[in-house]
């Protein structure tokens, strides 16, 4: 657990600190004192008397009291160091740098959790092993440069692996991101990335009339989702916005390919839906990370409209081509406000949006530009200012008078500053004034649209039972208890598969609609049923997993002798022990399907049928519980969501009840943990009805 002593203590000792500042336990010193800590900062070194110019301890049982002890020195003593302080030192926070534990052999994995074992005991917070440290508002407990200009109002970066952290703050400081606190957990032996969120979640309320700063993340492994989506979500809810890195696939690879889903989905969609129900962006690199973060950090658009305004052509356009890929618009500018600008321009001059002010243009005409932005321009929410150097001249003026405006008006500015030579020091300057600059336009504008499209987190699903005694009716036929009771009578094949009859039961309990059908053993039954469900009918094979693989679904099946015909040749397929009769449904095909994916629970997909979800993958996933405003979010980002919807004279389908047969699967695995594979593939629907024709259910066995 992180503690207040950790973050800002009274003293600070380095166990093996050195005079030596290429070595961590010099370079800390060094980072120690160029922040300015302002206690006393206790150094030990079996063999010198002074470290930097301070007074150095022999041992660490020389120790005065002291509050934080940071360790750099070999694995093998880092136990006794860490008893010795906590047990008589009252040390409450130990930040680890050391490497040799579980990172390396099971008996460094021994020595590390022997360290946390006695951390825990005496309540004191431990950061790392094998790490690069914590840098927080009070002291660079860090062993790396570059050290970023702290600030109080800066983004907070937790980080699963040093030498990422350390990236990131150097691409930060070229764009001029700051933070406030860096935590580098290392092994994440005691703290890992959702206890640092845990942490800040119950420490801070946000603020709602001030920007709250982001919180970025790089993150290898989730060991808690359930408390990442805890901390996460609630932290999304007090305003903090959230962008992460999640990389390395955990994929174990050892699952049976017997669902879609299983094969479709995995622990990286897992991850995603994680992201997408508490609210975080997902992020693909450290450039990604850090662009958002900087969007994330200014004021956000209240809309998607943005001014760019360059004196260059070609980024605008980029720039332009971008922002309309992302989904923002950079709308025509016109009007009697627009004449006055131009008017006030060099004649070759175009403030149609782009707002090109040429090679010419001026700090003067720039300020005026964002000025008729800000005020005048009712359509511009946001905007996007180019401006490099062909290196004639210096910039200082023009990027005074950004600096200025982004102070004093109410719109986002996004300065892009490409002269990264020509124009190096203007921009340098201001970035320490405490400014963000992009360097380039296409990774600003991607960022700009990414964090406007980021969603709020999504609420669990609504509890669908009624509350004991109240007197609403649960939207769902009550099947809970009778849901419970069957797990016991199912009778699985030995792959967990159950048979159709068990899988018709567990859909009507949970109100999924199917077709009617009927499993027949004769061919004279067949005909019968035939007759009764209406021809053309549906005959398939039941026993096989993957009927049609083995050609046993036939389609379309119109007259009675057809039917004993297919019914002969399907019998005689492997496996078949039956068939099972459907009235032909006619609409659009979907898909829909879960898959336990531990730790995460089960992961919910729904997309189209048919070449959508086999070939073009076109499938979104979310975790369970799953609530209706998240089922419908999961639809709409499908790429096929226009179909749905109806296109081009189509009739498209009831998305309500496609909702409503995912927040009904959810609603199944919270009552059934057992299943580990259900697949609806396909379900049959029209503006009118929607209808599973296939069903399959696996389960623990
Ligand atoms: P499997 O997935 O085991 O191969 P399905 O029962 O899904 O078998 O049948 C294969 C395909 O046949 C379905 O994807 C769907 O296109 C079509 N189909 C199956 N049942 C029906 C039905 N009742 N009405 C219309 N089409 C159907
Ligand atoms: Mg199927």
């Amino acid at each position: 657990m992180i503690t207040n002593k950790l973050i800002h203590p009274r003293s600070i000792a380095v166990i093996g600190a050195s005079n030596d500042t290429r070595k961590p336990g010099g370079k800390v010193i060094e980072n120690l004192l160029v922040g300015g800590f302002d206690g006393p900062i206790y150094p030990v070194n079996p063999k010198e008397s002074e470290i930097q110019g301070i007074a150095g301890y022999r041992s660490v049982s020389d120790l005065p009291q002291v509050d934080v002890a940071i360790l750099a020195i070999p694995a093998a003593s880092c136990v006794e160091t860490v008893r010795v302080l906590a047990e008589t030192k009252e040390t409450r926070g130990f930040i680890v740098f050391s490497a040799g534990f579980g990172e390396v052999d099971p008996a460094g994995a021994a020595i590390e959790s022997e360290m946390v074992r006695i951390a825990d005991a005496h309540g004191a917070a431990l950061i790392g092993p094998n790490c690069i440290g914590i840098l927080t508002p009070h002291y660079n407990g860090v062993f790396t440069t570059p050290i970023p200009p702290s600030d109080a109002h800066g983004c907070t970066l937790i980080s699963g692996s040093g030498a990422t952290a350390v990236f990131i703050m150097e691409a930060s400081t070229t764009i001029g991101l700051r933070f406030s606190r860096v935590f580098s957990v290392g092994n994440s032996a005691q703290i890992g990335v959702e206890d640092v969120l845990r942490y800040i979640d119950e420490t801070e309320s946000g603020a709602s009339d001030t920007l709250v700063p982001p919180i970025l993340l790089y993150i290898e492994s989730i060991t808690d989702p359930q408390a990442f989506l805890t901390h996460a979500r609630s932290l999304r809810r007090k305003g903090f916005p959230i962008a992460a890195i999640k990389a390395g696939s955990s994929e174990a690879g050892g699952r049976a390919a017997g669902s879609h889903t299983g094969a479709l989905a995995g622990s990286d969609a897992a991850v995603d839906a994680l992201f997408q129900k508490a609210g975080v962006i997902r992020c693909r690199s450290r450039e990604e990370l850090t662009t958002v973060g900087a969007v994330l950090s200014q004021r956000g658009l209240a809309g998607p409209n943005i001014a760019v305004v360059t004196h260059a052509g070609g980024p605008a356009v980029m720039m332009t081509d971008t922002l309309s890929e992302g989904g923002l618009t950079v709308p025509p500018i016109s009007g009697e406000a627009a004449e006055q600008l131009q008017e006030a321009l060099y004649p070759a001059s175009s403030v149609g949006n782009p707002i090109d002010f040429l090679a010419t243009g001026s700090a003067e005409q720039l300020r005026m530009i964002l000025a008729y932005c800000e005020n005048r321009f009712d359509n511009i929410d946001g905007i996007a200012v180019i401006f490099g150097s062909p290196g004639l001249f210096p910039v200082d003026d023009a990027y005074r008078v950004l600096h200025d405006a982004i102070r004093t008006q109410s719109k986002p500015i996004y300065p892009i500053l490409p002269s990264v030579v020509n124009a190096a020091r203007e921009a340098e300057e201001f970035r320490r004034n405490g400014n963000i600059a992009f360097p380039d336009e296409v990774t600003a504008a991607r960022a700009i649209a990414t964090a406007y499209h980021a969603h709020a987190p999504f609420d669990d699903a609504e509890p669908t039972r009624s509350a004991p005694g109240s007197a609403a009716p649960a939207p769902v036929p009550a099947p809970e208890a009778a849901l419970a009771a069957r797990i016991g009578e199912l009778t699985p094949g030995p792959d967990g598969f159950l048979p159709p009859a068990d899988v018709a039961q567990i859909l009507d309990a949970v109100g999924i609609p199917r077709v009617p059908e009927v499993s027949v053993y004769t061919e004279d039954e067949a005909v019968a049923s035939a007759q009764v469900l209406g021809y053309p009918i549906v005959m398939k094979a039941i026993g096989p997993v993957h009927k049609s693989d083995v050609g046993g679904v036939a389609l379309g099946v119109a007259t009675p002798e057809e039917v004993q015909t297919e019914f002969r040749r399907i019998m005689a397929i492997p496996e078949t022990t039956a068939v099972l009769l459907q009235p032909m449904a006619k609409g659009t095909e979907l898909f829909a399907g879960v898959v336990a994916e531990p730790p995460y629970g089960h992961l919910i997909a729904a997309g189209l049928g048919g070449i959508f979800v086999e070939l073009l993958k076109d499938t979104a996933c979310g975790l369970a519980p799953l609530g209706a405003r998240e089922a419908e979010y999961m639809i709409s980002s499908l790429n096929g969501y226009e179909l749905l919807r109806g296109a081009r004279g189509t009739p498209g389908v009831d998305i309500t009840q496609f909702v409503g047969v995912l927040t009904a699967l959810s609603h199944l695995v919270g009552e059934m943990p057992e299943i580990i594979e259900l697949d609806l593939n396909p379900l049959i629907a029209t503006a009118e009805r929607i209808m599973t024709v296939d069903a399959r259910i696996r389960i623990k066995t």
